[in-house]
């Protein structure tokens, strides 16, 4: 059986949630940023618009790699959440406690491997 996360572990994986966040959110800044610079340099060089399908396809890229930040960064608060009515660390599907060293790999893991890999395997 795994044991609950002791109150140190608690307030590591809670430091380690909030490093996160900060990571993410500059991130998104950051690509934000990029993504404006991008789209101005190719109005500029492309005002013939021969390669839109080009642009289609590179704006597509873009649009993916944000979705994820969001959704992680979702997965982050959530935990964040879960941390403050003291459900954190704690499997959603079956309520066992998760591993400390697999929150310790991703923080804001919301399932224990089991669950995980069902959910996972349900989805496809
Ligand atoms: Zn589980």
């Amino acid at each position: 059986m795994n044991q609950p996360l002791s109150k140190e572990q608690q307030a590591t994986l809670a430091h380690a949630l909030q490093v996160r966040r900060q990571a993410l959110e500059r991130q998104m800044a950051l690509h934000q940023h990029d993504q404006t610079r991008v789209e101005f340099a190719r109005d500029l060089l492309l005002q013939d618009g021969d390669d839109a399908p080009q642009r289609a396809s590179d704006r597509e890229v873009d649009q993916t790699l944000s979705d994820l930040d969001l959704q992680t960064l979702a997965a982050v608060s959530a935990a964040q959440d879960r941390l403050q009515k003291d459900t954190y660390g704690q499997c959603i599907d079956c309520e066992d406690p998760i591993p400390f060293e697999r929150l310790l790999i991703e923080p804001e893991a919301e399932r224990c491997l089991a669950c995980q890999s069902t959910h996972e395997t349900s989805r496809a």
